[in-house]
């Protein structure tokens, strides 16, 4: 065992309570609940104050206290601390009050909120001693993996479907990561990685180091709350793989309302899934507490997970808080993700387009007022998925290099200069 563990205490059982610990190990041996990390919050309350964290460098670990690693990051240092964005023309549009953005599509180093929980992931790896290390991967999680592995010297195996956007693919080679294709959707390549990581002593961050991995996504939620000048927001949305990101910001939202970091409040976080793979909305709208698992087939790749491992909590959450679930088609997201695009100047992945395409459908039915304030979760960047919109952006218009014909061109515009 380690000498010390920071501020964290132990691995605890969702589901029994039982506590582990702090190895590489992701279930409860008696009922194979998720084991959770748990902080010594009293000791964290003494040295976390808002003075203490502005007086930090703008990265994800100026709230290190409540990352789970025992002696601070070793890799990722400069992650997170991504914009937040007054998004006026947006909200204009959507007919709201107030849009807010967080934009992860400009995370360092490689472009999607999954450089957060890589960093944690590795970093609490390099600590308990491990020198490979893999995932199971709808894309965004395989390039940070590759990337960060290869900035930190150790050895990589990251696995994707094939059918994955050439974008995200190159996206992992580059790196020089052992890419292995599996010819399925995500949940066999994620059931593959489970018997690997039972039989390989390396770090799955998200199966055997799942519990450290997950508390990455607390910052974008951190992050949020300190940009908004210390205010949890009213209303936020989050679109949801797994569903572990939307439940770590209710997370990070309480641990910042207990730890007086803000003040307590009553706020709604809303789930986004596509059309096409759907199983958390589709409970949520049902009035269920459990998914049916479903077999993805949708552009949105990055959300595409037919058993989310984080299905049922992400469900309690939208519960608890009150928040509601929607769902888009391809076409909708599509459409949104150019709604982001020409009023904001912000490219967004298929996941960004769901997003804000459900934002849209929430505020059309009153689940999110209109006299409310909203935060959208944007979380990946639309340079890795130009598959999804190719053919749908129309062309440039050529013209030979004359001035005569660029006079002509604009002479013939028939659509007035947009203000
Ligand atoms: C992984 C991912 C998500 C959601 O992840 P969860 O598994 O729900 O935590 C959202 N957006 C993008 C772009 C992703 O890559
Ligand atoms: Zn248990």
């Amino acid at each position: 065992m380690e000498k010390h563990s920071g501020y964290m205490q132990a691995l605890r059982c969702r589901e029994c309570g039982r506590e582990y610990p702090l190895t590489a190990t992701h279930v409860c041996e008696f009922d194979f609940g998720p084991l959770e990390v748990v902080y010594d919050y009293n000791r964290i309350k003494k040295s976390l104050t808002r003075e203490v964290i502005q007086s930090r460098p703008k990265s994800m670990w100026r709230y290190r206290e409540l990352l789970p690693v025992a002696n601070g990051p070793t890799i990722g240092l400069e992650v997170g601390f991504t914009p937040l964005i007054k998004a006026d023309r947006l909200a204009k549009r959507l007919g709201v009050r107030e849009v807010w953005i967080k934009n992860d599509a400009v995370n360092y180093p490689t472009l999607s909120f999954k450089d957060r929980v890589v960093s944690v992931a590795l970093s609490r790896a390099r600590e308990l001693g491990f020198d490979t290390v893999a995932c199971a991967s709808t894309g965004n999680l395989a390039n940070s993996v590759a990337a960060n592995a290869a900035a930190a010297g150790l050895k990589a195996y990251v696995f994707i479907p094939t059918d994955l956007e050439s974008g995200k693919i190159i996206n992992s080679l580059i790196y020089g990561a052992n890419v292995i294709g599996i010819k399925g959707h995500y949940d066999e390549v994620n059931r593959l990685c489970a018997e690997i990581a039972g039989k390989f002593d390396w770090a799955f961050v998200n199966v055997n180091m799942r519990p450290y991995y997950a508390e990455g996504s607390k910052s974008m939620g951190y992050e949020i709350v300190e940009q908004l000048n210390w205010k949890v927001p009213k209303h936020t949305v989050v679109c949801m793989a797994s569903g572990s990101l939307l439940t770590k910001i209710h997370k990070s939202y309480q641990e910042f309302i207990q730890l007086g970091l803000a003040p307590g409040t009553d706020y709604k976080i809303h789930g986004a899934q596509a059309t096409g793979c759907s199983p958390i909305s589709t409970a949520q709208k049902a009035g269920l507490d459990f998914f049916k698992p479903v077999k993805p087939d949708t552009i949105a790749k990055s959300l595409a997970i037919g058993t989310p491992a984080d299905g049922f909590y992400a469900l309690k959450v939208m519960k608890d808080t009150g928040g509601a679930a929607e769902d888009v088609s391809d076409d909708e997201l599509r459409e949104s993700i150019r709604l982001l695009a020409e009023t904001e100047g912000i490219f967004a992945e298929t996941a960004g387009g769901v997003t804000v395409g459900v934002a849209r459908k929430l505020i059309a039915s009153g689940a999110i007022p209109e006299e409310d304030s909203l935060v959208l979760c944007i979380t990946g960047n639309g340079l890795k998925t130009l598959d999804a919109v190719s053919g749908h952006v129309g062309q440039p218009r050529e013209i030979r290099p004359s001035l005569r014909e660029f006079e002509a061109l604009v002479a013939a515009e028939a659509r007035p200069i947009k203000a």
